[in-house]
């Protein structure tokens, strides 16, 4: 018989009853250091009392109102997300599929209004993940995703990623945007080299086709910057985030420079729970913790030394792992058994992680970890992979 819960996910046999910092505690009184962080939307940790304490004077006071009426903490979380980023108009919604949809919207609508309703097309990446929604499967590409699920969306379509010649080769009369991740995320924390999205706004300036980058993953301090383009000193015309926005509290995000969101008027989209007081409340907290001074380096620092720890983890179980690869707290390491297999290792070493494509074992804590944390998580994944006390990791130690 079907669970009442829809069966999409093989789900880990763990239920969590409360969490702290980069910590989870299981409904038996087990405790976990985590390292998966709710796909990286964890951002400031569980039980932040700041976040926690704001979600709930905000509940007390007013939730929901419609976007109907002014929301004045939508007003405030748009102007500092604009106040912080290239962009000078921001469209809130409810994930990070929403905000891609209508990041492609806002894409669209610019080039019609600038005389170009013929260009509808967006090129996207091969392995690419922009999300579940029907245009979204079409955007990401994967035919796994697309089974069952009828004809695909038009118009999306699909060039090798971090190569330029392949880009150019494929923008025509039709093309409305280039769309991608800067460091895809599920396909296995593959990052795009600066010189390659710098040579991507240089091609859409010269073509007229708009950057329009899925931020949703590598975004909101995930790499140690607000959004992850920064480090290749580019800006995009369009973004999209979501997952580490909310720090756990359901919110996207569409932002735009001016000339692609002036065609956003009023009855050109919406939305009936997106940006409304309890979500943009709950967003301002996590922004008040991580546009505090220094933070961002905070990031890069614990990066540093989490890249350090890595590395020799790396050496001592070459028949482990084969590369770490990421950038900031999007970190990514290939494995040479099933990355399943290791992912369960540290599970059961008290480490949760998350499986990405190309066998790659994906860390994404929260921004918020201590050094002890990024200690502490190491060492759960060199025991998860090198002990040979426990039964369980004979499965990888045959394997070395
Ligand atoms: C998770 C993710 C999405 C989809 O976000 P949802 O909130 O699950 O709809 C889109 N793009 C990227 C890069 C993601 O990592």
């Amino acid at each position: 018989m079907i669970p009442a819960l829809t069966p999409t996910y093989n789900r880990a046999d763990l239920a969590f009853e409360r969490g702290e910092g980069a910590w989870l505690y299981t409904t038996d009184g087990r405790r976990f250091l985590d390292f998966a962080a709710g796909i990286a939307t964890c951002s400031i940790g569980h039980g932040h009392p700041h976040l926690v304490q704001t979600i709930q004077q905000q509940a007390a006071k007013v939730m929901h109102v419609s976007n109907l009426f002014r929301v004045p903490q939508a007003e405030k979380l748009a102007q500092r997300l604009v106040d912080n980023s290239f962009a000078d108009s921001v469209f809130f919604c409810n994930s990070g599929a929403e905000a891609n949809e209508g990041m492609v919207k806002f894409a669209r609508r610019a080039q019609a209004l600038a005389g170009h309703p013929e260009r509808t097309e967006i090129i996207c990446m091969e392995g690419a993940f922009h999300g579940r929604t029907l245009a979204m499967l079409s955007a990401t590409g994967n035919p796994k995703y697309l089974e069952g699920f009828g004809t695909p969306v038009a118009d999306f379509v699909h060039v090798p990623f971090n190569d330029i010649e392949a880009v150019k080769a494929a923008i025509g009369p039709r093309t409305a945007a280039v769309m991608l991740e800067p460091i895809q995320g599920e396909s296995g924390i593959k990052v795009a080299s600066t010189a390659y999205l710098q040579a991507l706004r240089a091609v859409c300036d010269e073509t007229g086709v708009l950057l329009a980058l899925d931020e949703v993953q590598c975004g909101i301090g995930r790499t140690g910057k607000l959004f992850a383009h920064e480090w290749a000193g580019i800006t995009p015309d369009v973004l999209s985030s979501a997952k580490g926005l909310g720090g756990g509290f359901p919110i996207g995000a569409v932002l735009a420079t001016e000339a692609v969101a002036k065609g956003m008027t009023a009855g050109t989209h919406g939305t009936t729970f997106g940006g409304n007081p309890l979500a943009c409340a709950a967003a301002n907290a996590v922004l008040d913790v991580l546009l505090a001074p220094g933070f961002m380096d905070q990031i890069q620092a614990r990066a540093t030394l989490l890249d350090s720890l890595l590395d020799d983890l790396i050496k001592q179980a070459p028949g482990v792992f084969a590369e770490r690869r990421g950038l900031g707290l999007l970190i990514g390491l290939r494995c040479i058994p099933p990355v399943g297999e290791v992912q369960a290792a540290a599970q059961r070493a008290g480490l949760l992680c998350v499986t990405a494509g190309d066998n790659v074992l994906r860390l994404v804590p929260p921004l918020t970890l201590t050094e002890e944390d990024c200690r502490e998580a190491v060492s759960r994944l060199r025991q998860a992979v090198l002990s040979n006390s426990s039964a369980d990791t004979t499965v990888l130690e045959t394997s070395l």
